[in-house]
């Protein structure tokens, strides 16, 4: 093979090769952010583990956000670039490996997001009613790896553990009326149970105040405004110390929900069908269980200590109370999962990174260029728009360090064996018209159903659709 040495990289004889892993936000964003960088000529090829792009947009944003769907508007005119590849179904670390794609591109971005959740590490946390928020927010999003999952809606009451956004979500999702979601794209076997939910009550857990709650005005308004749904938040949990006051004084969203809570509080309970209470100072120590299922939570007050820097943080009181519920939600947070091949730190769950350039122990350095962008590099934060400043610092390191600097020698064309090896290992890789062509397939289903789309959640009626060349027949694709 005839080797571009004497080009540099990023002329048209020899453009820059980067290969994106992940295709939620940041991935897209990355791929956006490199294809518009001027006087570089460059190729971008994306590997996605799901069938289908978009990560948490379509995974995790909640069926009734429909508007911050809408992003994927942008990711569409992304992938139309004549410059970007989709290679769905294909996971990096099992069908690629990390060394593989080192050995064919110039530069690799791990945008691989957090995929695994925190634990509590208290007893029972694992009994059967004891689930993730992550698993529940996967299953009503039609999560092909959730799609077979239980969820015992029969409970009356159900606890909601944490009280960031994540949290809202479930419990919106959990005590609004679900003829408002039959119109959306939520998994058609989530909407029919949620149909015969008995859920009646849910409580949601914070293990701080309500200054330190993570949940965004908007969100919590959100459940304020249910109709049927009463909010409540005891008058005690909002009495503050004089450190919470003064953040308070701050401004911004913590003031916003501060404000929106006393509301809350004051106006006492209307008898809505369903309610959620809201405990701040409370955290589960155990959860307790009658033959062999979720039954209790135990739960202890407690109070705030700050240091220092003026963080604060919980103790318990000794103060114990137990509350019957049915079944819980544990919703503290994501952490990512390690990538065969490549660093991993363990205490945060995360690449190990100095804004977005991939931090090898030395003596592993092999010479590759890589790099991190999204919930991967900095932790599981940031609401979807976060993801754009975020790979515009990695993209910027990433050009840096074309300059002065000769890559590696790449054999032309290379990457494109990378398309053989897959068809070898009998992957069936996706590409961007196949899920144009499955993006028809759902909206076209969805239509049937008064929906905005009904998603296929069977990764083998994909396949099999895309070889009997069904969607095909249609003959359109969108947009
Ligand atoms: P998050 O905002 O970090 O909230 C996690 C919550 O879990 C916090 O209240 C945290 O309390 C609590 N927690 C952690 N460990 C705990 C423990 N051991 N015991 C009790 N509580 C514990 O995370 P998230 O809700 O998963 O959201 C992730 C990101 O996605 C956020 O940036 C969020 O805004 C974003 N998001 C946005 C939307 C939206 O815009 N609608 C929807 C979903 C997610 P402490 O504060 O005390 O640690």
């Amino acid at each position: 093979m005839i080797t571009q040495k004497r080009f540099p990289i990023g002329s048209r004889e020899r453009p820059l090769l980067v290969a994106i892993v992940g295709s939620g936000p940041s991935g897209f964003y990355t791929a956006d952010t490199l294809l518009k960088q001027k006087g570089i000529h460059l190729k971008v090829d994306m590997f996605e583990r799901m069938a289908m792009p978009y990560g948490l947009v379509r995974y995790g944003v909640a069926p009734d956000h429909q508007k911050t769907k809408q992003v994927i508007r942008i990711y569409e005119a992304t992938a139309r670039d004549p410059r970007f590849r989709f290679f769905g179904n294909v996971q990096v670390g099992r069908d690629l490996q990390v060394k593989e794609l080192q050995e064919h591109y110039n530069q690799i971005v791990y945008a691989v997001g957090c995929e695994s959740d925190r634990r509590l590490d208290i007893p029972g946390e694992d009994l059967p009613g004891s689930h993730t928020a992550t698993a529940f927010v996967a299953w009503y999003n039609g999560h092909p790896d959730h799609r077979d999952d239980l969820f015992d809606l029969s409970a009356r009451r159900v606890a909601v553990v944490g009280v960031g956004n994540v949290a809202m979500d479930v419990t919106r999702i959990l005590v609004q009326d679900p003829e408002g979601l039959a119109s959306t794209d939520i998994a058609e076997h989530a909407l029919q149970s949620l149909r015969k939910s008995s859920v009646e009550e849910v409580v949601v857990l914070g293990r701080r105040g309500p200054v330190q709650a993570k949940f965004t005005p908007k969100e919590i308004r959100e459940i304020g405004d249910l109709s049927g749904v009463d909010l409540t938040v005891r008058p005690r949990d909002l009495e503050l110390d004089p450190f919470s006051r003064s953040q308070l004084e701050k401004g911004g969203a913590a003031r916003r929900n501060f404000e929106y809570l006393k509301e809350q509080a004051s106006q006492g309970t209307s008898r809505g069908r369903r309610r959620v209470r809201l405990r701040f100072f409370t955290s589960p120590v155990e959860i307790l269980e009658k033959r062999g299922r979720v039954a209790s939570v135990r739960m202890e007050r407690n109070r705030l200590v700050w240091d220092e820097q003026g963080q604060s943080r919980c103790v318990g009181t000794g103060v114990f109370e137990s509350i019957g519920v049915g079944l819980v939600f544990r919703s503290v947070g994501y952490r990512g999962i390690p990538i065969p091949g490549v660093p991993f730190d363990e205490r945060k769950g995360l690449i190990p990174n100095a804004a977005g350039r991939v931090l090898r122990p030395p003596g592993d350095e092999n010479g590759t260029s890589e790099y991190v962008v999204g919930w991967i590099k900095r932790g599981p934060s940031g609401l979807i728009g976060a993801n754009k400043r975020d790979s515009a610092e990695t993209v910027r390191g990433m050009m840096e360090d074309l300059q002065g600097r000769e890559a590696r020698s790449l054999p032309e064309g290379n990457h494109e064996v990378l398309e053989g090896l897959l068809m070898e290992r009998e992957s069936r890789p996706i590409n961007f018209q196949d899920w144009q062509l499955i993006d028809a397939e759902e909206q076209e289903r969805g239509r049937k159903r008064g929906k905005v789309r009904e998603k296929i959640t069977d990764p083998d009626e994909v396949v099999s659709l895309l070889r009997q060349g069904k969607p095909l027949k249609k003959g359109k694709l969108p947009g």
